[in-house]
């Protein structure tokens, strides 16, 4: 089942905004709102952004800041203060467009504020003592549960993530805020400003967060270079490089077991005249359908290389001269009606540089060209 995400953002945020909403009205409160609240807010706001991240998720130190809010702020206003905060801090980043992992949306995502409220407002809205830590603890875990269950069903109903690998990273992202927890008590233990005493560690955050966001920028950089040597980018075929890799790797192949190699030249018939045609942006599209239609039909152990220009290449492995021979009809049969083709086909004498296959089977190209194209020609 995978629920629609707007469906998903409306079922949230509607009872989240009654109750972030309803508290501050139903009640009063024994706290005022002071400079140091807004201070705690805006380091939350801060530190709800230090995304760690960790596999698909990402952990966040933000409970540095909201377990001393929990006993400086009026305890009614909480929710809606969060609420707001990280709408406005995600409204900041978004106009900035800097990258965000997703959450159903900002206000949703401080559901997790209610439940350990209501608790503390049930007992009392008393100011931080270490003796009370069985509520703490009681706090905690409804913080975490009131995240965790639309999380999950979030991650797995709408992004359809597999619960293996959402409990690996969930794990770790509530690990980060059972360990911040103590450091937020330790601040709400010593009342209203010594939550800054913490600050310089979401420095050392902020640096470590910077460091593993580069790294991960870096990693697939070169991911996409690693990509770009290896395939022709009009195509998306393999390119030379990449043909010469795997032809080297199934000649040793071969050679263990004993099984057929083919490899066969395709160059495109008149392809010049079609250019001339047509012009040099139709032959470039006419050199990508080929390719598709190509790939379509082989079997995922063959390679399809472009060698350059309209010269194509293929290696067959466990194919036989007659195999091959019936994968170039194959290709004959889907390729788009406008173009034809020659080819040449040699199989891997089990003996030879495999390069020296490449070049029979480019004479063999040369003698269909000559014998008048759109036909294969095959060596030994
Ligand atoms: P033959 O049947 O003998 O192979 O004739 P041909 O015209 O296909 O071969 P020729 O080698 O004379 O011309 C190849 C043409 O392919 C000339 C060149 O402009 C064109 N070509 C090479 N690379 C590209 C490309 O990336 N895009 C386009 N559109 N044309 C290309
Ligand atoms: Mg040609
Ligand atoms: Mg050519």
């Amino acid at each position: 089942m995978r629920l629609r995400r707007s469906l998903w953002t409306a079922v949230f945020l509607v009872p989240f905004l009654a109750v972030a909403i309803a508290l501050p009205l139903t009640g009063s409160s024994s706290r005022h709102f002071t400079a140091a609240d807004v201070v705690l807010l805006a380091v939350f706001i801060v530190l709800v952004r230090l995304e760690y991240p960790v596999g698909a998720g990402a952990a966040v130190p933000a409970q540095l800041a909201f377990v001393p809010l929990l006993f400086e702020m009026p305890l009614r206003d909480v929710p809606l203060a969060v609420g707001l905060g990280t709408a406005v801090s995600s409204a900041i980043l978004a106009l900035a467009g800097k990258r965000q992992t997703l959450c159903p949306n900002a206000f949703g995502a401080a559901w997790f504020t209610i439940p350990p409220v209501l608790i503390l407002l049930a007992a009392g809205e008393r100011p931080f003592a270490w003796s009370h830590w069985p509520l703490y603890l009681a706090a905690f875990a409804a913080q975490t549960g009131a995240d965790l269950v639309p999380a999950v069903v979030f991650e797995r109903f709408v992004n359809g993530a597999p619960l293996p690998m959402l409990g690996r990273v969930l794990g770790v992202v509530y690990g980060f805020d059972l360990l911040f927890t103590p450091i937020g008590m330790l601040a709400a233990a010593e009342g209203r400003y010594a939550f800054l005493a913490v600050l310089p560690l979401t420095g050392v955050l902020f640096l470590l967060v910077r460091e593993r966001w580069g790294r991960l920028d870096a990693e697939s950089e070169a991911e996409r270079l690693g990509e770009l040597a290896h395939f022709d980018e009009l195509t998306s075929a393999a390119n030379r490089r990449r043909f010469d890799e795997r032809l080297a790797v199934e000649q040793s192949r071969a050679a263990r077991s004993g099984d057929a190699l083919s490899v066969c030249v395709l160059d495109l018939d008149h392809f010049k005249a079609y250019n001339d045609a047509h012009g040099h942006p139709a032959g470039d599209d006419l050199l990508r359908r080929v390719a598709a239609a190509w790939t379509d039909v082989l079997r995922p152990d063959s390679l399809l290389a472009r060698l350059g220009g309209e010269e194509f290449a293929l290696i067959l492995p466990s194919a036989s001269s007659q195999d091959a021979e019936v994968v170039v009809e194959r290709l004959q049969g889907v390729t788009p009606p406008e173009i034809t083709f020659s080819a040449g086909i040699a199989t891997w004498d089990g003996s030879e540089p495999v390069g020296a296959a490449v070049a029979r089977a480019d004479v063999a190209l040369y003698q269909a060209k000559a014998a008048g194209r759109d036909r294969l020609v095959l060596t030994r």
